[in-house]
Parts: structure tokens; sequence; C-alpha cells
């Protein structure tokens, strides 16, 4: 019976605070003058938001124009050199570019395409460094390391496997991290080659585009720096960092080109010599 009572004083309470009048003159505001006001503010926001949306549309426009007036170049000369240079010429070295809108400092190259990222394009001061990085990536397409990357790829997994298996004939659970091991080691012992090569021929397709070339040293350098300032910020193409060796590859690459026009011989990557039983 308490119990109820309680409850019946606390409504009555409630009750009295609700009709307790307030003590100043304050405005009503009706329901057409809310919906005006609300109409207002909704306009402002989606105003704001289109003005950002134009803003993007033009700096994509902007980038992509850009990297079009490069790439243009850097893909004259990769067909220009695909007969004498490629691994297969047989899709006459014709790629796509695209500019894809992200932070990351990035640029990488799937067989046919090549993709370029908004920051990277802005961490480039001029077209002769986007065209070093275009030329890079474009290398890795016409020397087919994509596809090569998988070839390696498996191999390394199949000799794990292999390994897993022996090892579970002694009675050893490996749990395939052989496997897993040979597919990772393969594909880190190639691709630092692969990055290698891309840096080699890409710098000849670069400089054949007539882009100027002698700071591509000094690109990758400020790359590298900023990898250690950052170690997540940049990651050019394939997920490999820059380092000191490319720093001095490229120097010595760029004396080669150098040379080589002074001598008025052809501008082409040095093949490796084969070995003479190398058909056998
Ligand atoms: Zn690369």
């Amino acid at each position: 019976m308490a119990g109820k009572y309680n409850i019946l004083c606390a409504l009555c309470l409630i009750m009295l605070c609700a009709c307790n009048p307030t003590r100043t003159a304050f405005p009503d505001v009706n329901s057409i003058e809310l919906k005006k006001e609300t109409d207002k503010q909704r306009w402002e926001v989606a105003k704001k938001q289109w003005k950002k949306d134009q803003r993007h549309r033009k700096m994509m426009m902007e980038k992509q124009q850009r990297l079009f007036n490069v790439s243009d170049k850097i893909a004259n000369a990769a067909i220009d050199m695909c007969t004498k240079v490629a691994v297969d010429s047989s899709d006459f070295c014709i790629y796509d570019f695209e500019v894809v809108n992200s932070r990351s400092i990035n640029a990488w190259a799937d067989g046919k395409k090549i993709s370029i990222t908004t920051a990277m394009m802005n961490f480039t001061k001029n077209d002769e460094d986007l065209a070093i990085v275009l030329g890079h990536e474009v290398a890795h397409n016409m020397m087919q390391h994509q596809s090569a990357s998988t070839k390696n790829s498996l191999i390394g997994s199949f000799i794990g496997a292999l390994a897993d298996e022996t090892a579970g004939s002694y009675g050893y659970n490996t749990k395939k991290s052989l496997q897993k091991a040979g597919q990772q080691m393969s594909l880190a012992l190639f691709s630092k080659d692969m990055e290698r090569e891309a840096d080699y021929v890409g710098l000849y397709i670069t400089r054949n585009s007539g882009y100027d070339i002698s700071n591509a040293a000094d690109l990758w350098r400020r790359l590298s720096l900023r990898d250690l300032k950052n170690k997540e910020a940049v990651v050019i193409a394939d997920s490999h960092p820059t380092n000191p060796e490319r720093f001095v590859a490229l120097e010595k690459i760029t004396d080669e080109i150098t040379n080589k026009i002074s001598n008025g011989e052809e501008i082409l990557p040095t093949q490796k010599q084969l070995a003479s039983n190398n058909n056998l």
C-alpha cells in the first residue's frame, strides 16, 4: 500500500514540475517558421557538400590531364622500344594509365595497366619526376614481372609443400608452414631483382620519352628519406621500399645512358650475355 502511495506522490510532483511556468517571455516558434529555417540549414549543408565535390572533381580532372600529358610521351617511348626490349611484344606494350584518389604515396603495375595515387602525383615535384615513376611502372609491365612473380610464387609454394610432406613422413606436423615460407621467400628474392630491372629499363623508357632523367636518383632518395620518417608512408609499387642501393644504382644507370648518347649508340637497355649452351 505504501508503495502505491509513493508512486502517486512522485507522479504528482512530476506533473507540478511540468506545469510550472517559466518566468521570461521567450518567443514561440511555429511549424512554418521551423520548416523554413530547417530547409535553409539543409540547403547550406548541401551547398557546402556540392562545393566540396566540385573541388574534388576539379582536382581529379587536373591530375588526369597531367597524367595524360606525361603518360602519352612515356607510352610512345614504350611502344617504340617494345619489339627490342619487351619479354613478349604481342601486346605492343600498350597499357592504360589511371589516377587513384588516395593519401598513400604509391604507384603500381598489374601487367595491363599503370595506376598512380593522387598523393604520389603531389609528391612528384614536376613532370620529369612523374615521368620517372611512370617509366618504372611501364617497365614492370614490359618485362612481364607480374606473371613472372606469380609463377615464381607457385614454384616456391610447390617446393615448400614437398618439404612439408617430407617432414610429415618423419612424423613432424608442419601445418603447411614450409609451403607458406617457400612462397614468401621466392617472392621476396625475385621481387628485388624485378625492382632493379624496372629501375633500369624504366629510366631508358623515361629518357626515350624526352624527359630529363638527371634527377632520377634524387627522386628515389627523397622517397627513401620519407620512408625513414614514416615507414608506412612510402611503398613504391609492389610493396617494396626504396633503399640506398637503389640510389647508387640509378646514378650508374644515368651515367650509362649519358655515355650511350655521347657515343651515338642506340638508347636501349643492355641485354645480358646469354651462355652459349643455354639452348641445350
Ligand atoms: Zn617497382
